[in-house]
This record gives C-alpha cells, sequence and structure tokens, in this order.
C-alpha cells in the first residue's frame, strides 16, 4: 500500500520587546539566573499583569503577514498545568479567541509554491528554564524567560512531506525576520518548532492518527525527525500495527525519536478565561495603519532584486531567503559595477565560510564594503580571481581590508612582462615533451603549460599576460 504523509507545524516565536508581556522586567537574553523577575512574573499574590501593547503591535504585524483574519475582540485564557518552571501554576494564553486566524503561507515546493494554511496565531507567555546540573542531586530554575513575550503559529495540516515541512520553516523564519518582529535565533530559543505527523492510505480523506515530535533544535533537525517518523508509522502500518497517538521527543544523538507521553498522559489544560485582563478591543484604524506600514517582504524582495540588478531568479531566491544576506547584497551590489558578481561571491564563498563556522551574516567580519573593495582589485589587474580567493578567505578570519593582507602577504599579482617572460622561459625549458606536444598540434597541451607557469609563479602572474607571453614564446620555438 501506498502511504501520503500529512503534516501540521506549531511555531513558538518569541516576539522582540524590551520588557515582558505583562510586566516591566528586561527581556535581555543571557542575564544572571533570576535577576529579571518581578512579583507579577513570579506570580506572586495580589498582583496584576498589564498588557504590553508592544506584543500586540508585533503580533498584528506577523498576523498580517501571514494573511490571516485579525479579531477586533480578542481575549485571553489561563492555560492550567504544574510544573515547576511555571510559577503561577497557568500560563496566560489566548485559546477561543486568538489574535489572528485563517491565513496562509506561500512556500517553495518542486519548483513551484505551494499555499499552506495558517490556523491561528495567538500570543503568550513564556515559562521558566529548569537547569539540571550533571551530577548534582539538585535542580535550579531560572525564572528570567517567564513572560517573555510569544506568538504561537498553528498551521493547518497541510504540509505532505519532511521537506515541506522544512521549506515552511525556513519560509517563515524569513517573513519574521523580514517583519522585524523576533530575532528568531534558534539558539537562543527565541523560534522553536514542534512538528505534527500522520500518514495515510494515499487518497485517503480522513487524516491518520498523529504524534507530536518535540526537541529539535534546528529545521534541519525538524526534517530528520520527521523522516525519521513517518519510516516509523509506516513499518507499524505495514506489519498491521496502530498508531499510539503521543508525543514524542527527537534524540539527535541517536537519529530516534521516543515516546515521551501517550494521549491518556496528556494535560487536562482546564482553560478558563483570564479573569485579571479585560478583553481586549483592537481598532480598525490600528490594524490599518499597521498594514499600510508593513515592510517589503522575501517574495517582493526576490522580485525587485531581479528587477533592479538584473540578477537571476535563482540568485535572487538564494539571497533574500534571509534579510540580512539580502542587505549584504544590496549594499555591495550598489556599489560595484557587476551585481552577478557580487551575487556569485556571496551565494558561493561568503556562504561557504558562514556554513563551515555556524555564523550568521551579521556576525561576519567582512562588510559589504570589504567585498566591493577586493572586486576592484581583480577588476584593476591587482590580484587575479584565484588569489581574491585566498584574500577573502583571510578577510573573513580576521576581518582585515583585502589591500592589506595583499601587502602583507606579497600578493599583488605579476603583470611585469620581464618577469614572466622568465618564467615561461623556464616551464618551456622544463617540459620539452608537453611542448613538442602542442606544436605537433595539441591545443589542449597549451592549459598543461599554462598549468605548470601559474604554478612557478605562485599563482600570482596575470594570466592573460602569461597567456599572451607563453603563446607568443611557443610560436617562436
Ligand atoms: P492538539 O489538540 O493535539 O494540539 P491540534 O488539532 O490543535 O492538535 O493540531 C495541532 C497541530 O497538529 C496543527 O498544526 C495541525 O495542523 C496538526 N494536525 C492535527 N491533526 C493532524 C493529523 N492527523 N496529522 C498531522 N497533523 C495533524
Ligand atoms: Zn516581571
Ligand atoms: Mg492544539
Amino acid at each position: 500500500m501506498e502511504y501520503e504523509i500529512v503534516i501540521g507545524l506549531e511555531f513558538h516565536v518569541q516576539l522582540s520587546t524590551l520588557s515582558k508581556i505583562f510586566c516591566e522586567c528586561s527581556t535581555k537574553f543571557g542575564a544572571e539566573p533570576n535577576t529579571q523577575v518581578c512579583p507579577v512574573c513570579m506570580g506572586l499574590p495580589g498582583v496584576l499583569p498589564v498588557l504590553n501593547k508592544k506584543v500586540v503591535n508585533n503580533a498584528i504585524i506577523s498576523g498580517l503577514a501571514l494573511n490571516c483574519e485579525i479579531s477586533r475582540y480578542c481575549k485571553f485564557a489561563r492555560k492550567n498545568y504544574f510544573y515547576p518552571d511555571l510559577p503561577k501554576n497557568y500560563q496566560i494564553s489566548q485559546y477561543e479567541d486568538p489574535l489572528a486566524r485563517k491565513g496562509y503561507l506561500d512556500i517553495p515546493a518542486n519548483g513551484s509554491t505551494k499555499r499552506i494554511g495558517i490556523t491561528r496565531a495567538h500570543m503568550e507567555e513564556d515559562a521558566g528554564k529548569l537547569i539540571h546540573p550533571e551530577g548534582q542531586p539538585v535542580s535550579y530554575v531560572d525564572f528570567n524567560r517567564t513572560g517573555v513575550p510569544l506568538l504561537e503559529i498553528v498551521t493547518e495540516p497541510d504540509i505532505r512531506s519532511p521537506e515541506e515541512a522544512y521549506s515552511t520553516a525556513i519560509t517563515l523564519k524569513g517573513i519574521l525576520e523580514y517583519l522585524d518582529v523576533s530575532d528568531c535565533n534558534m539558539e537562543e530559543g527565541s523560534l522553536r518548532c514542534d512538528a505534527n505527523i500522520s500518514i495515510r492510505p494515499t487518497g485517503a480523506t480522513e487524516l491518520g492518527v498523529k504524534t507530536e515530535v518535540k526537541n529539535m533544535n534546528s529545521f534541519k533537525a525538524v526534517q530528520k525527525a520527521l523522516e525519521y517518523e513517518a519510516a516509523r508509522q509506516k513499518k507499524i502500518l505495514t506489519e498491521g500495527g496502530v498508531i499510539v497517538q503521543e508525543t514524542r521527543l527527537w534524540d539527535a544523538d541517536r537519529g530516534v525519536t521516543r515516546s515521551m507521553r501517550s494521549k491518556e498522559e496528556a494535560h487536562d489544560y482546564r482553560y478558563f478565561p483570564e479573569p485579571d485582563l479585560i478583553p481586549l478591543i483592537i481598532s480598525e484604524e490600528w490594524i490599518e495603519e499597521i498594514r499600510k506600514n508593513l515592510p517589503e517582504l522575501p517574495t517582493q524582495r526576490r522580485r525587485r532584486l531581479q528587477e533592479e540588478y538584473g540578477i537571476p531568479e535563482y540568485d535572487a531566491g538564494v539571497l533574500t531567503a534571509s534579510r540580512s544576506v539580502a542587505d549584504f547584497f544590496e549594499l555591495a551590489a550598489r556599489k560595484y559595477r557587476d551585481p552577478k558578481i557580487v551575487s556569485n561571491w556571496v551565494m558561493v564563498e561568503l556562504q561557504r565560510y558562514l556554513n563551515q563556522e555556524g555564523i550568521d551574516i551579521r556576525q561576519c567580519r567582512i562588510t559589504p564594503d570589504k567585498l566591493v573593495d577586493l572586486l576592484k582589485l581583480i577588476d584593476n589587474g591587482v590580484i587575479s580571481g584565484n588569489i581574491a580567493k585566498d584574500v577573502f578567505s583571510e578577510m573573513f578570519r580576521t576581518g582585515d581590508t583585502p589591500a592589506s593582507i595583499i601587502e602583507a602577504k606579497g600578493l599583488v599579482q605579476v603583470t611585469d612582462e620581464a618577469a614572466l617572460v622568465s618564467i615561461v622561459d623556464k616551464v618551456v625549458a622544463e617540459n620539452p615533451g608537453p611542448v613538442a606536444d602542442f606544436l605537433g598540434g595539441n591545443e589542449r597541451t597549451f592549459g598543461f603549460l599554462m598549468g605548470q607557469a601559474m604554478k612557478v609563479s605562485k599563482g600570482k602572474a596575470n594570466p592573460k599576460i602569461l597567456t599572451k607571453l607563453l603563446r607568443e614564446r611557443l610560436k617562436k620555438t
């Protein structure tokens, strides 16, 4: 039997605000544990939450960018559960009247685009963080994160493969980054994703029993966990078994998911309206004001980059996948004669080093201006394209300017004909066989001789002049 995969994703996005959602405590990451807390976010008796307007603003921006309907009237609800990281024993969330619903997101899939429904997006507060130091019989709790504003975004079960799930996550991250509503830093937990997956016989209309997979710390991990889970479910059904509805944890080290709790053990959250907050009424004017000022989104920017800089659709797609990469490209492309060359360097060389180091382009020591300087040095014949790659590598490591690296390493391209002629003489004298071969009519041997000459010059010869001199020398032979 053929099976079809069905996936729905749930994202938790930390909205960037200076203070928490219901109190004045700072949201800054990395502070000493329990230094950014107050009676409100600690849930002490007798205190009242006050809603942070910036959170609502950022949530509306996100909802509109995801093509959602924004509720003019929405409410907060208490989601009750007991856990040491939750000082109030409930989380203020939204249940029946979420801020946004019925939206969609267009993702790239199989060379075209596919529309993924957004069920809802709602505001809520984050919980604290438990720390279990190894080898000690204690656990610590850090409440700095309690009350940090989150937007939970839930998709429809429209996703049909782990690759599409990856694509959905990347596209959503791109949009949120562009909106500047979250820093989307997965390492710091400002963007998290849980995945729901089931399978069903191809052509069936009813959904199969799903499992929910948690604990993935990257979108690649989401994809891998879903691949594992789809295969696990298929095997069970093929062998005549049944899928148990449960929550499973991804174990990245072993590359497997394992059961965390079944449906029977699932929490009953006993949602009820939050009595300490009045319903939130959002005016039409506010929504329209935000809609008018929505920034350029990845799809629009992709089109603009193609038109404005004349780069191919593929390049525009790669560059705009991240706002900061597109910013870098534009800053450099505006100052250089050929945007396509800038695009190549950003997509290939720069991206390779960023991936190697696992860092974001914003942390990169090469600035757009320094890249432009490097490209101009190639144009002016100071260095060859190949040497430029070595210089680039050094720029990436040290952040130095290309000129200072070229100077320090003596990499200036040799254009002096006298120096190059002596190299040509040497290569011709040392390679009588290939020279005879070339003179016998084998043009391809020329490439070999050029390679030898380049090697002797340690890659520093100006290739154009060297080619010219070598041809002249061989003609005379
Ligand atoms: P729960 O009550 O377990 O939280 P929801 O109905 O709220 O489940 O859905 C949570 C997520 O799971 C959504 O993204 C939804 O699209 C997805 N989902 C729901 N049912 C299925 C299913 N049978 N297979 C795959 N995904 C599903
Ligand atoms: Zn507080
Ligand atoms: Mg749910």
